[in-house]
This record gives C-alpha cells, sequence and structure tokens, in this order.
C-alpha cells in the first residue's frame, strides 16, 4: 500500500481535485488499484449544511454522507464509489476525539494536538486501506499550505512518510507561476515561498505541478528544480486547458505517471488504457452542432453549486457529440410575464434542485412554460417538486396548491413532509440521503431510459409527493413512474402526453461518470438535441 498527499500553494482553487483525479485514472488505466480521499480542515462535520455559495455542491455518495464536491470528480473520473470515509474534516477528528475524551479513553492524560489530534488524523488516512486491497491512495490535504487550520494534517503526513518511508509516501503540490502583464514575465517566486513553508513543516515535495497560464522554457524549470529542492523531471507544467477532461492526457504527456511509479519504484505496465475517454473526448472536441439547454436555478451565478448537472450533462454531450449551450437561468429573475423571453430559443429545460422559498415562482413558470410549450424538460429534486405543484395549480386548477416547505398552510399540500422526517428537529445528515432503490413502471418513458425495471439512484431531500393526491394527480394525465417500493413514494414523475417531461426525486448527476455516462441525461440531451 503506497500514499501520495496532494497539498495546495500559493492560492486555493488551482484544481488540486481535477489534479488528484486526474493522476488517479492514469495510475487505474494502468491496472493499479486506486482511490482518492479528500480531509478538509474546516470545523463542520460536513459540508452538508453549507451554503451553496460557501462550498459549491454538496456532493451525496452511495452510502448517504454529504461530502466535499471533489468526492464527485474522483468518481466521475475513475468511476468508483466512495464512501463516508472518504472525506474527512476536522469537524469528524474532533468529534471522535472528544466522544473518546467523554467516555474515559484518555484517563489520566492531557488531550492535545499532537500526538491525540495528528494520531486520529494518520488512522483515518490509512482507514480505506482495511477493507480493500489498493495498491496507492491519493489523499487530497484541502486548504493552502500556510494556513494555520492544516498545519495538523501536513504534521501528520509528515509522520506517516517517516514511519513508513519515502518508498510508501509520496508528496505533490501543486503551485502557480504568476505572469504578469507588465512586463509579461512568468514569476516563480510565490512558488519558490509556498515550497518553503512546506519544508517550515517538514515536508520536502517529490513532485511539483505548477499551474501557468503560459508554457515554461527549460531554464525556468531548472530554476524551479533547484531552488525547491525537486528532481527537474518532477517539475511539472500544468498549462490551462480548455476542458477538466483533457487534463489526464496533459499530465501523461508531462509523464507525471511515470515519475510517480519510478518513485515507488512500481513496474509502469505499459500504457494507460483510456480508450473510452478517447471516444469522449473526442465527441466534445468535435461536436455535429450545439444544444441550447437552460439550467433554471437560484444559485446559477456559481456555477460550482451545480457542479454534477454540468458535468452530467456534458458526459452525455460528449458521449452523443453535442457541444451544450448552458443558459444559466436565474430563478429570481423569471416571471410568467417574462419567461417566454427569458427563454426564448432553448431546446431542452433543466430546472435544479435547492431548499427553501426564494426563486420558487421563476421555477413554476419555468415548469409551466416547458409544459405547455411543449419542450423538453428535466425537474430534479426541488425541480421535480415544483413540477407537481404546477400541474397541480394550472391543470387540476387548485390555485394555492404548495410544497408545505414553502407554504405550510397550503391547503392542497401536494409536497410534504414525511411522518418520520416530522419528529426530526436537527439538521446535519438528517434528510432522505443516499441510493434507495426506485421500481420502474413498464412501458413508460423513465423504461424506455433506463431499460430497467429496478434501479438505484442517490437523494437529498425532506419532502415526497404526498399520496393523498397521486390518484388525482393521475387522473388528470400526470403518471408515477417509478416509486420506492418499501413505502410506495414516488421516485419519478411523468406528462404521457408532452413529447419529454421527466421529474425526478433523486439526483441522477451524482452518478454520472465520463466512461459512463448517465441514460436520463442521454435522453434529456437527445430529447433536446431534436428540437
Ligand atoms: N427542498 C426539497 C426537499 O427537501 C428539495 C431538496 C433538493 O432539491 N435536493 O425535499
Amino acid at each position: 500500500m503506497r500514499y501520495i498527499f496532494i497539498t495546495g500553494g500559493v492560492v486555493s482553487s488551482l484544481g488540486k481535485g481535477i489534479l488528484a483525479a486526474s493522476l488517479a485514472k492514469l495510475l487505474q488505466a494502468r491496472g493499479y488499484r486506486v482511490t482518492l480521499q479528500k480531509f478538509d480542515p474546516y470545523l463542520n462535520v460536513d459540508p452538508g449544511t453549507l451554503n451553496p455559495y460557501e462550498h459549491g455542491e454538496v456532493f451525496v455518495t452511495h452510502d448517504g454522507a454529504e461530502t466535499d464536491m471533489d468526492l464527485g470528480h474522483y468518481e466521475r473520473f475513475l468511476g468508483i464509489q466512495t464512501t463516508r470515509h472518504h472525506n474527512v474534516t476536522t469537524g469528524k477528528i474532533y468529534q471522535t476525539i472528544i466522544e473518546r475524551e467523554r467516555a474515559g479513553e484518555y484517563l489520566g492524560k492531557t488531550v492535545q494536538v499532537i500526538p491525540h489530534v495528528t494520531d486520529e488524523i494518520k488512522r483515518r488516512f490509512t482507514l480505506l486501506s482495511q477493507n480493500e486491497p489498493y495498491d496507492i491512495i491519493l489523499t487530497e490535504l484541502g486548504g493552502t499550505v500556510g494556513d494555520i487550520e492544516s498545519l495538523p494534517y501536513i504534521e501528520a503526513a509528515r509522520q506517516l512518510h517517516y514511519e513508513l518511508g519515502p518508498l510508501r509516501v509520496l508528496f505533490i503540490h501543486l503551485t502557480l507561476i504568476v505572469y504578469l502583464e507588465s512586463t509579461q514575465e512568468l514569476k516563480t517566486k510565490p512558488t519558490q515561498h509556498s515550497v518553503r513553508e512546506l519544508q517550515r513543516a517538514g515536508v520536502q515535495p517529490d513532485i511539483l505541478v505548477c499551474r501557468t497560464p503560459r508554457p515554461f522554457s527549460k531554464e525556468m524549470r531548472s530554476k524551479i528544480a533547484l531552488l525547491t529542492n525537486v528532481p527537474k523531471n518532477a517539475v511539472i507544467q500544468a498549462l490551462d486547458v480548455p476542458t477538466i477532461y483533457e487534463v489526464p492526457f496533459q499530465l501523461r504527456k508531462e509523464k507525471l505517471d511515470e515519475v510517480v511509479l519510478r518513485r515507488f519504484r512500481l513496474p509502469s505496465r505499459g500504457e494507460p488504457d483510456l480508450e473510452r475517454w478517447q471516444i469522449f473526448l473526442h465527441g466534445l472536441r468535435h461536436p455535429k452542432r450545439k444544444v441550447p439547454i437552460a439550467l433554471v436555478g437560484k444559485y446559477v451565478e456559481l456555477h460550482d453549486a451545480y457542479k454534477s448537472i454540468h458535468e452530467a450533462l456534458i458526459h452525455a454531450a460528449g458521449w452523443q457529440g453535442y457541444e451544450i449551450d448552458i443558459r444559466w437561468v436565474h430563478s429570481t429573475e423569471i416571471t410568467a410575464e417574462n419567461v417566454e423571453r427569458k427563454l426564448q430559443g432553448v431546446q431542452g429545460i433543466l430546472v435544479a434542485p435547492g431548499f427553501g422559498e426564494r426563486g420558487i415562482p421563476g421555477k413554476i413558470a419555468t415548469v409551466r412554460h416547458a409544459r405547455e410549450r411543449q419542450i423538453p424538460f428535466l425537474g430534479i429534486c426541488l425541480g421535480m417538486q415544483m413540477a407537481v405543484v404546477e400541474f397541480a395549480r394550472h391543470v387540476l386548477g387548485w390555485a394555492d396548491a404548495h410544497s408545505t416547505e414553502i407554504a405550510p398552510d397550503t391547503p392542497y399540500p401536494v409536497i410534504d413532509l414525511m411522518p418520520e422526517q416530522r419528529a426530526i428537529s436537527t439538521k446535519g445528515g438528517t434528510m432522505r440521503l443516499g441510493a434507495y432503490p426506485c421500481a420502474i413502471k413498464e412501458g413508460t418513458l423513465a423504461w424506455r431510459i433506463y431499460q430497467k425495471s429496478l434501479i438505484y439512484e442517490r437523494h437529498r431531500h425532506r419532502y415526497e409527493l404526498n399520496n393523498a393526491y397521486r390518484a388525482a394527480l393521475e387522473a388528470a394525465g400526470l403518471q408515477v413512474t417509478g416509486y420506492y417500493p418499501d413505502k410506495d413514494l414516488a421516485e419519478i414523475i411523468e406528462l404521457p402526453a408532452h413529447p419529454f417531461f421527466i421529474g425526478v426525486q433523486f439526483h441522477p448527476e451524482f452518478q454520472s461518470r465520463v466512461e459512463e455516462p448517465h441514460p436520463l441525461f442521454l435522453a434529456f440531451v437527445e430529447a433536446s438535441a431534436k428540437g
């Protein structure tokens, strides 16, 4: 078992997650058993209660954990399933230690950052290897080197390196080469400083991956190598690329995977097999035409809030050879009067998940527009719930129909809490979370899409379609075509009279992969392309 730690320097948002996922992909494509985990230095136990403006999307794992967005990249790039153990936060570390302290396990001892916190971090660094025989575990350390809160993580990784030795532990540091417009020069000083910072903490990076807006010269590479104590061939240039899906090939060209394997004294096992990835990338690079699709949500100014949906659309588009022209439309800006204009020319409409009342009227107006104009529609979670509300209001004529999340006193609570949710008052990790089975009715659109009668999809919500109104909705033409068998909860709704109108209570976006695009997104993009 070998460990790769990935740290970040200079500034945040350099793409550590994509770097980690791309390197892991190259190693996996050479036949190594790899996995990835993320350690986040903040004090929240998980990001589940964070606003998307703070932290982008919350990614939900199969086993129902609310985790960091980067786990989405790991799953999409490698086609693996991560778990609650793949994302650790300082909140989780301290929670474990404090529970232990209260249970009396440290009796007589002072509980300290070193060794107790660092020991717990080390235990979690190696935890994944206990259940599965991985060859290599890549660990992304969140934050930027130099932050006070990431110190215990760097110290724990340093200790692991000391204990297991350089043949089993390797450090990759991601930094930024700055380009100065005024003198038209690339500057390495911030990189030098950030490596110094790491060295001060006792860690010598083995490999530097340098994000740079322009290619750097041989001399510059030598200079960086000399000043950071990193071998020249381990100074990797990472030029900006048009899409994240180019990164594995870019790193391959720079031989990052070979440098890693040589350093571990592992055989290269021939060339990485990236055939399927290449087919997808070819479609992405040479699209037949553009398909304009509106993504309607209340966080659209922050594209990261809908990361998995965005990527799932790209996967479908790449495999079908289209370019998706995503029109990000703010739900708060849509009204019944302007919806026609706001959604002019779009060939598909996706109404996004969400919480709370902001932007709800815009979402309902959007659904109505898609339904009446026969525009392909996909509603996800809150998007599906608003499709039910819209139908109840404008087809059944129940003007005040609503979800009790938004209007607790509505006379027609078509979307409502399940009894088990009513009793819950704490917020963290208490929604319906993770994968649940969904039975699909034969002969329906969902059945044609999935070509299966039982699927598993991931959830993150409290409210459900209220079964008291199901018969009336169905009689008026809204069909429940997928349901959770144990509790007979609606999971998929359709309008058979419409060319493509489907709403799902679950989040299909979490299961789309580069090499295995999701059938629902494929079908939605295909239907939109016909428009
Ligand atoms: N707010 C809704 C609920 O809790 C929908 C959640 C979502 O879209 N993820 O049921």
